[in-house]
């Protein structure tokens, strides 16, 4: 088989990704009342490349920005202050970005780009997991969700659930318009998990109605109004279960054992020295009082040299010998929206938990999406981007590939951030040799 160098994706470059970011925010409608003297766009752009070069706080961002660059690479007209910002972005409403989120799936979509991270049949598997993101006794907001304690004192907080595109094989991973947990306008009641994946698959469908999805998340998910709601949605799924939450299931998994109707299976791994073994069992029904909702069970072990580990599952997609062990390889993914998608964008750089500014209404929930959107631009460049992978293997960090980068962003003058990315990968080899000359 020959050898194929993949040409350079021009339109999934951060250039052309930049663009269509700005493009999207210029089209959300500005609902402001007086004239502005700002455009809506300039101030989520500005959010955007806060986030997009890990700038740690607004303050160091506004003493350190290089107007011209963010002027030429993130295509902003005018530059707001950080109070200017925060005012202009708080009455906005999250839901305007959504479009945002879809143009930049399109386009990756067009490069074929989400080619290698289809799971199974054309289908892609689809990890849904919520997260909490703020909290506070002190400051908040219209949308916080608030918990009152014993004592009469209150814990303000945000939760968000996230979506992400993931495949066992892939590191990278593609985050959708993710659905915030919030209180909404005239309602005393907490919002929850569940409601929000409601409105979060209704909304998917909308966005992609015939796309292919095998939704994998934990087993608080496996409840029968939560699978009614993905089958209504054509959406395949592999579920965590637990023997202390579905214990129905397991006595059901214990029955048809002794009237031999489990199947066993083992595949060995000698270099890994691992032993994954298998029972699995087809149509069950999920609990007594849904009896209808009959799912199909995956138990596994995987025996390691001085460790096990447990896992189990329900999924619609009817279980053989064949597909067992890559249904497996499924649901452990989904371990990849904890570490891959939240770990990453509190620890990695991000600063997901980080204050940037609470705001009255939406502000923490405007840059919580605006964030993931930045996110979704650098996974994209990890996937498609061969400099961006040149540049990271050789700095070893994503931690110090933010730094130069910022570094970079804030001294010198650049046309792009491939001209900035060039600079990071051949700067250290060339400019070296050159120095010991002038010094001569
Ligand atoms: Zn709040």
């Amino acid at each position: 088989m020959a050898m194929v160098v993949p040409k350079a994706r021009t339109h999934l470059s951060a250039d052309a990704l930049f663009g269509l970011v700005r493009n999207g925010f210029a089209h959300i409608p500005d609902d402001r009342l007086s004239e502005p003297d700002m455009a809506l766009a300039d101030a989520l752009m500005a959010a955007f490349a806060m986030f997009s070069l890990k700038a740690p706080s607004l303050l160091a961002f506004d003493k350190e920005r290089a107007e011209g660059n963010l002027h030429t690479i993130y295509g902003i007209e005018r530059v707001p202050c950080d109070t200017y910002m925060r005012e202009i972005l708080d009455p906005v409403s999250p839901k305007g970005l959504r479009p945002v989120f879809k143009s930049v799936f399109r386009q990756l979509q067009r490069g074929k780009a989400l080619e290698p991270m289809v799971f199974l049949d054309g289908h892609y598997l689809l990890a849904l997991d919520g997260t909490e993101y703020f909290s506070s006794q002190t400051i908040h907001c219209a949308s916080c969700l608030q918990k009152v304690h014993r004592n009469g004192a209150i814990t303000y907080f945000h939760q968000m659930l996230g979506a992400a595109i993931i495949h066992p094989d892939l590191r990278e991973v593609i985050p959708l318009m993710p659905e915030p947990i919030v209180r909404h306008d005239g309602t005393a009641k907490n919002d929850c998990e569940r409601n929000a994946a409601r409105r979060l698959i209704a909304k998917l469908r909308q966005d992609h109605p015939h796309l292919k999805f095998i939704v994998t998340e934990d087993s608080l998910s496996s409840n029968a109004p939560h699978i009614e709601t993905l089958h209504a949605h054509g959406l395949h799924y592999i579920l965590g279960v637990k023997a202390g939450d579905h214990a129905y299931l397991f006595q059901q998994v214990q029955a048809a054992e002794h009237a031999g109707r489990v199947t066993y299976y083992e595949r060995h791994n000698r270099s890994a020295g691992l032993v994954h073994r298998f029972r699995f069992l087809n149509d069950v029904p999920l609990n007594a009082s849904h009896a209808k909702v009959r799912v199909n069970f995956i138990e596994y072990w995987e025996i390691g040299q001085d460790k096990v580990q447990h896992f189990s599952w329900v999924t619609d997609l009817r279980v053989n010998k064949r597909n067992v062990f890559h249904l497996m390889r499924g649901g452990r993914a989904r371990w990849k929206i904890e570490n891959e998608t939240f770990n990453t964008l509190k620890n990695q750089g991000y600063n997901f938990e980080h204050n940037y500014g609470h705001g009255i209404k939406n502000l923490s929930v405007v840059f919580a999406t605006v964030l993931m959107l930045a996110f979704l631009v650098d996974q994209t460049q990890q996937l498609c981007c061969a400099l961006f992978q040149a540049v990271w293997a050789k700095l070893g960090s994503k931690r110090l590939l933010w730094e130069r980068m910022r570094a970079l962003f804030y001294d010198y003058r650049l046309d792009s951030m491939r001209a900035l990315f060039e600079a990071l990968f051949y700067g250290f080899e060339k400019s070296r040799p050159l120095l010991s000359i002038d010094s001569s």
